[in-house]
């Protein structure tokens, strides 16, 4: 393993060793019962800050704040284009402070500090940047009426109002980015609840926001785990919940919501993406198309494509292909030189990973490369491919959220059975298809039962292009025009003339 490590700047050093708080009505705030946690490097097993740990009585103070920012405050009155400049501003600090963000997210995530930037920092840019020009075209309609008389009718889109935001640690930056930008751009004040594993850059991110200039209490932000989530998912007072994470959370966060206030939800949750490799594949795409499809992030995405079918024309080619992928990729510590694949966020993760694999293996799966964690005080797992499946086996139905790829081989030159297999899953966030005919791709896309479907690349996404799940992968999108949807109400206006 790689252990040249390089030191983080000293900013970032900086950073990590101050006290941190929760930013609630515009100040930094310790947890109400004075409680802390520790958070953890997980590429070298060690506690690198204490932050505190918030509960509901905190949850409550938040929720105050944006209450009377969403009602009182100069948020409700600001011009759209003053909306914009200001998400625009936090643009620029991130960009500014782009170096810093990067050194923490990969030591609080463990994810290499060239694919923060390049992969987690940038397209957070990109993306507030993108949503900053929306304030001033989210409009209503007019409304042609048919009953008798001469009318006036048309539609306001107005904010949904106070919004808890809920957020996971694979991508702790990004999808804390895709959550606020398009809350504050739609005139939504906010509560953000990073993963207890990884506050730091949400933290950064509130202290930017501050900078750029948002009014007291438009972006707070509580730390915490389950049951501050949980205190979020049924507090009264929270309009609408925009969730990422697990598919099993998703659903309390659902219960929770309905039994109280009926608040709106919108899930981002799990998934187990399938990858279709036809005859005519292209191989020197296909296989490094797989291989990124489930080793970035160290498979802790949610749209990895963790189950591959390859026609048997091209199985052995494809297996062997990936598996040297996955045999000469540099797994290494974040800040480590040339670092391609972190580790796992936590021993918890490591332990999932190593039974889910074990469980595939007395099911009958043969590993055809990793398997196994590697020696280290880290939380590495081997880049691992597993063969000798069937559909049944819990890890080609399971999603493992580690670096392990379940290949299974068809026979079937019918497109609508081919489907059928890569359609059978609870979930549907991805799926991509390497083929050169693309007569064959279009065909299958429109087949996939997914919310996002590469063709000849597998993961595939722009700031412009909605996001989100089929089935149990979640409830509406984020990014693109389609998430001012979950952000914004509509009200129908009328008069006779
Ligand atoms: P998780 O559901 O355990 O935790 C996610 C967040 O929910 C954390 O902030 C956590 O503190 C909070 N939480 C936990 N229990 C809660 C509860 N009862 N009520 C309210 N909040 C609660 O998920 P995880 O294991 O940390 O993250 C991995 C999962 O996230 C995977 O299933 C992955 O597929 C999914 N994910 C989905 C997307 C997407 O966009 N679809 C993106 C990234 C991750």
């Amino acid at each position: 393993m790689n252990v040249h490590i390089k030191s983080p700047g000293a900013a970032t050093t900086r950073y990590i060793a101050r006290r941190h708080g929760m930013l609630i009505d515009g100040k930094w705030r310790q947890a109400a019962n004075g409680a802390v946690s520790q958070i953890m490097d997980p590429g070298l097993g060690k506690v690198i800050a204490d932050v505190p740990c918030g509960t509901g009585a905190d949850v409550d103070l938040a929720v105050a704040a944006a209450r009377r920012a969403f009602e009182d405050g100069p948020w409700r009155m600001m011009k759209p284009n003053e909306r914009s400049k200001l998400i625009w501003r936090l643009a620029d600090l991130i960009e500014h402070h782009a170096d810093t963000i990067a050194e923490l997210e990969s030591i609080n995530n463990g994810m290499p500090v060239a694919v923060a930037k390049a992969g987690h920092v940038g397209p957070s840019v990109d993306l507030i940047r993108y949503t900053a020009g929306w304030p001033t075209k989210l409009t209503g309609e007019t409304i042609p009426v048919s009953s008798p008389g001469e009318w006036h009718a048309y539609t306001l889109r107005e904010p949904v109002g106070v919004v808890g935001q809920i957020v996971p640690w694979n991508g702790p930056l990004m999808m804390a980015a895709w959550k606020i930008a398009p809350a504050l751009a739609a005139g939504c004040t906010i509560v953000l609840k990073p993963a207890e594993q990884t506050p730091l850059t949400a933290l950064y991110l509130a202290e930017l926001a501050l900078e750029a200039g948002f009014p007291k209490g438009v972006f707070n932000v509580v730390l915490g785990g389950a049951e501050v989530g949980a205190a979020m998912a049924s507090h009264p007072d929270i309009d609408k919940i925009a969730f990422t994470g697990s598919t099993r959370t998703g659903r309390s966060i659902a219960t929770a919501a309905a039994a109280t206030n009926l608040k709106r939800v919108s899930l981002e949750l799990g998934g187990k993406s399938p990858v279709i490799v036809f005859p005519d594949a292209d191989l020197s795409l296909a296989i490094p198309g797989v291989a990124s499809g489930i080793f970035s992030n160290a498979g802790q995405i949610c749209t990895a494509g963790s189950r591959v079918y390859a026609h048997e024309s091209v199985f052995d080619r494809l297996v062997d292909g990936v598996a040297s992928a996955a045999q000469s990729l540099k797994v290494g510590y974040g800040l480590a030189e040339g670092s391609q694949m972190g580790p796992l966020i936590s021993s918890t993760q490591l332990e999932r990973v190593s039974s889910m694999t074990a469980q595939g293996v007395r099911e009958g799966a043969s590993v055809v490369t990793g398997g196994e964690a590697m020696e280290s005080d880290g939380y590495f797992y081997k880049p691992t491919i597993l063969a000798g499946l069937n559909p049944q086996m819990s890890v080609v139905r399971e999603e493992i959220f580690g670096p392990v790829l379940s290949v299974l081989r068809y026979t079937d030159d019918d497109l609508d059975g081919i489907a059928r297999q890569a359609n059978d899953s609870p979930y549907g966030l991805a799926a991509s298809i390497f083929t050169q005919n693309l007569q064959v791709a279009h065909k299958m896309a429109a087949r996939l039962r997914a919310g996002t479907i590469g063709i000849n690349r597998h993961f595939v996404g722009d700031s412009a292009m909605p996001f989100g799940g089929f089935r149990q992968s979640g409830w509406g999108r984020e990014r693109g025009r389609e998430v001012f949807d979950s952000y914004l109400e509509t009200k129908a206006i009328a008069s006779p003339l």
